[in-house]
């Protein structure tokens, strides 16, 4: 059993395994406290932790994210868009009303964790003292 002073001084995500860095990711929290939040408002990332206080604008994810975000997603859909082409034969305006709201919905749900994951995983395998600069140099 822990004491408080204990889990004062936890692991951050550079102590977790794999699968720890990237469920720590999908609860979009702080890589360095595992507490607070990274996010202000519907995607945005803090510039600090409101916990720990760890500079999270040094982290330059860039478009990190869009490209497993659209293989994935452009997989899910164009798979499922398929099936029911081929199976249900709708009008073209069927695929419209199903899959436009679809992406939208999907790409909300999985981009904030996407970023946090980016983020996770640059913190966890990257020296972070230096401050990113744009480009990743
Ligand atoms: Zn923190």
């Amino acid at each position: 059993m822990k004491t408080p002073d204990q889990k004062a001084n936890q692991n951050t995500v550079r102590d977790l395994s794999l699968g720890g860095v990237l469920l720590n990711g999908l609860k979009c929290r702080c890589p360095q406290c595992l507490r607070g939040n990274m996010f202000k408002g519907f995607a945005t990332i803090r510039d600090r932790c409101p916990v720990c206080g760890l500079g999270l604008d040094e982290h330059d994810i860039g478009d990190g994210p869009v490209v497993p975000m659209m293989l994935v997603i452009g997989t899910i859909v164009v798979s499922m868009a398929l099936y029911v082409e081929f199976t249900y034969l709708p009008p073209v305006w069927v695929h419209v009303v199903l899959w436009v709201p679809f992406v939208m919905v999907l790409t909300a749900v999985v981009l904030k964790r996407v970023k946090s994951i980016v983020v996770q995983l640059q913190y966890r395998f990257r020296e972070t003292d230096k401050k990113t600069l744009p480009g990743g140099q």
